[in-house]
């Protein structure tokens, strides 16, 4: 599969190689290091939203698809009231966060929000901005739903879980053929649903519709490849058997090897390569305004790393020379139409994922497509830095104005982008395994 993976990666300047090493040496280590910090190590979620196209089959007894949640005592900088109004009494305490319990100990208050204004004008407020947020979005997003779980993503690792068979493929089907643009010519009934010879009768947004979906699926199927279920220990006859982790090229091989995928797999992992330059390009734009987050968390010495390591990152993002070009998209005569067509068919996808039958893709898979969704909302929508709106600069920092992404929005960029990053690092692996390496690393 590596053979073709070098040279131009298409709808963009750039190429592979030049993203390998970019991403290998200088954003791998930064952005792992970043999302380990805890404002990005918590997500908040609904994993019990019902899936709304088809009778639920998500209740999954699989083990490895288990998920360890927190209550939210154990989140650093909790504050609910943040999320209306700025917290008036946010405070900095030096306590340690407590442990995230393996069980769910989800709050029936977790929902309550500590507001001053009366209850009738915070009804009207919540549908003015749900409003706004709506005309922004692509992607629904959990945030103010009372059912919302904070999970530690360090607790609950993207790996193997086993999720596979019928329920795996109606989700992958109903993105490909329900949601994502077709070429007319090509209205393939079975996978894969688009050719990559096929690409040049589409438009150039359907392409990176496509494009990015695709990305999507290999970086989960990566992830899964190269922190396989290698073996379980038996520890005693009570306790549960502990699995062992680690790559599988004879896996790897059987999804993205050309002879076993109509001379796709190539493809497919370019397409990784296109989604990261487009989630890239995204963070860069968005970078001033990511620069003025406080990131708090309520651990003072905490949210000062993370600002920093913040700006040392975008810094690094700044330098890339080939950028993603979001300006040639929505330009001709339909692009009004096509913009609402292609926000439209994401945020579809973004409610497909209430449908995965196994809680812990159904998590990353939900996180990554938000992190995506926030990608286009900043590609596609708005204005994100001083010079395109000298208005925010005259504000106070953390004015409501400039709440223009939620902390959740935030997290799911960056640890979408950190996945993407990863994926990209692991290629570097199969790669040398291919080569014979046995040590890989
Ligand atoms: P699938 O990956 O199910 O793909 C189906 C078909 O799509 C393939 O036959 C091929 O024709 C086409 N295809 C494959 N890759 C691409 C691509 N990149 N671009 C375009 N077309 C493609 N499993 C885990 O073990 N851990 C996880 O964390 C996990 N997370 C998931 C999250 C989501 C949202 C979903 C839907 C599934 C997840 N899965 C996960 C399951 C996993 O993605 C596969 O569906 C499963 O392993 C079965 O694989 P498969 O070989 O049948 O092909």
């Amino acid at each position: 599969c590596f053979e073709s993976l070098h040279g131009a990666l298409g709808d963009c300047s750039c190429n592979v190689d030049t993203i390998d090493y970019f991403n290998n040496v200088k954003i791998f280590p930064r952005i792992q290091s970043l999302v380990s910090k805890d404002y990005f190590r918590f997500y908040k979620v609904n994993l019990k939203k019902e899936c709304p196209f088809w009778a639920d089959d998500s209740k999954c007894a699989m083990k490895y698809c288990h998920i360890k949640t927190c209550s939210k005592e154990s989140v650093p900088g909790f504050d609910e009231s943040e999320y209306w109004e700025e917290s008036p009494a946010r405070k900095y305490s030096k306590e340690a966060p407590k442990l995230c319990s393996q069980d769910s100990d989800h709050d029936p208050d977790l929902g309550y929000l500590n507001m001053t204004i009366s209850a009738a004008s915070q009804f009207e407020i919540a549908k003015w901005k749900a409003y706004d947020d709506s005309l922004e979005n692509f992607c629904q997003s959990d945030d103010k739903d009372v059912e919302a779980e904070y999970i530690d993503l360090s607790l609950n690792l993207e790996r193997y879980t086993g999720y596979k068979g019928p329920s795996a493929h109606r989700i992958w089907r109903s993105i490909y053929q329900e949601n994502c643009f077709r070429p007319k010519t090509n209205p393939y009934q079975s996978f894969p649903y688009v050719l990559s010879s096929d690409l040049g009768n589409m438009c150039l947004e359907e392409r990176v519709f496509y494009r990015a979906i695709s990305g999507l699926h290999t970086s989960i199927n990566i992830h899964l490849c190269s922190k396989y279920l290698l073996s379980e220990k038996k520890l005693g006859f009570a306790a549960p058997p502990e699995g062992e982790w680690g790559p599988n090229l004879e896996e790897f091989q059987r999804r993205f090897d050309p002879s076993q995928t109509h001379g796709e797999g190539p493809n497919w992992l370019k397409n990784l390569y296109f989604l990261y330059l487009l989630e890239m390009k995204a963070l860069a734009k968005a970078g001033p305004y990511l620069e003025r987050e406080d990131y708090f968390t309520g651990n003072s010495n905490e949210d000062e790393e993370t600002r920093n390591a913040i700006k040392n990152m975008l810094g690094v993002i700044y330098s890339f020379p080939d950028h993603f070009n979001e300006s040639l998209m929505f330009n001709g005569s339909k692009a009004a139409t096509l913009k609402v067509e292609f926000r439209e068919h994401f945020l579809n996808i973004s409610r497909i994922m209430d449908c995965v039958g196994c809680d812990k893709c159904k998590l990353w898979g939900k996180l990554q497509t938000q992190g995506l969704g926030t990608a286009l909302k900043i590609l596609f929508s708005g204005k994100w830095n001083v010079e395109e709106d000298p208005e925010q600069g005259k504000l106070p920092l953390r004015h409501k104005s400039h709440k223009r992404l939620q902390r959740t929005e935030i997290v799911a960029l960056f640890n979408a982008f950190a996945r993407l990053s990863n994926s990209i690092r692991e290629l570097e692996n199969f790669r040398s395994m291919l080569s014979g390496n046995t040590n890989p690393r």
